[in-house]
């Protein structure tokens, strides 16, 4: 691609680092803006950069907050003895949305995945077994999407969890094979929630 200017070419290249947005998607969002008036330009910029500088994560659940505890933790009609293990803040918004859930989550920022070179321990899955062996937990319910990663997710915390007290249980799939719990519909996934199987049973479906 020939740019006519080094500003133009910048910012379409940066743009383009986004997943998802090709050079040609670039050029279209970097056209747009310059449309636009310049204000709108500066509010995304200021909007990113906050994003980056003043991001915090609940010291509890690890979801993305603005306070060192989330309203969700803080919230004292939540069932703190449940707890909802997610991959991440999306998982969070789409379970909430269905108002079904009324206990905590907890982010683990990703799933186990050795192809992408992420183990366990770049996850939060040790504080999550502190919480386990603080015996603040009596049940967990393990909501990662149904893929291989989020498979081999479930299965390690389940291991490490082996000789405790705490419950495990999986939502119950009306949710296929792949489909990230975001896409979920909200009357499905407040089912699936409401209807889990305890973990045992999945495995052996398997
Ligand atoms: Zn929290």
């Amino acid at each position: 691609m020939e740019f006519s200017s080094k500003l133009l070419e910048n910012a379409v290249v940066e743009m383009s680092q986004l997943p998802g947005i090709g050079k040609r998607t670039a050029l279209r969002l970097v056209l747009h803006l310059l449309r636009q008036p310049e204000s709108q330009t500066a509010h995304l910029a200021k909007a990113l950069v906050n994003l980056r500088t003043e991001i915090n994560f609940c010291k509890n659940c690890h979801n993305i907050s603005d306070t060192e505890i989330c309203e969700i933790c803080a919230n004292p009609r939540r069932d703190k003895k449940l707890v909802c293990v997610v991959e991440d803040v999306r998982d969070v918004m789409a379970i909430e949305n269905t108002s079904q859930f009324k206990g905590l989550y907890h982010v683990l920022g990703g799933k186990i995945s050795p192809m992408d070179g992420i183990g366990p321990s770049q996850l939060t899955i040790e504080s999550l077994l502190n919480k386990v062996k603080a015996g603040e937990i009596t049940e967990i319910i393990f909501a990662l999407s149904s893929t291989m990663e989020g498979d081999t997710t479930n299965f390690y915390i389940y291991k490490q969890l082996e000789n405790t007290n705490v419950q495990t249980s999986t939502i119950a799939r009306g949710i296929g094979v792949g489909d990230e719990l975001e896409y979920a519909d909200e009357i499905t996934l407040g089912r699936s929630i409401v209807n889990r199987v305890p973990f045992e049973n999945s495995l052996k479906n398997q």
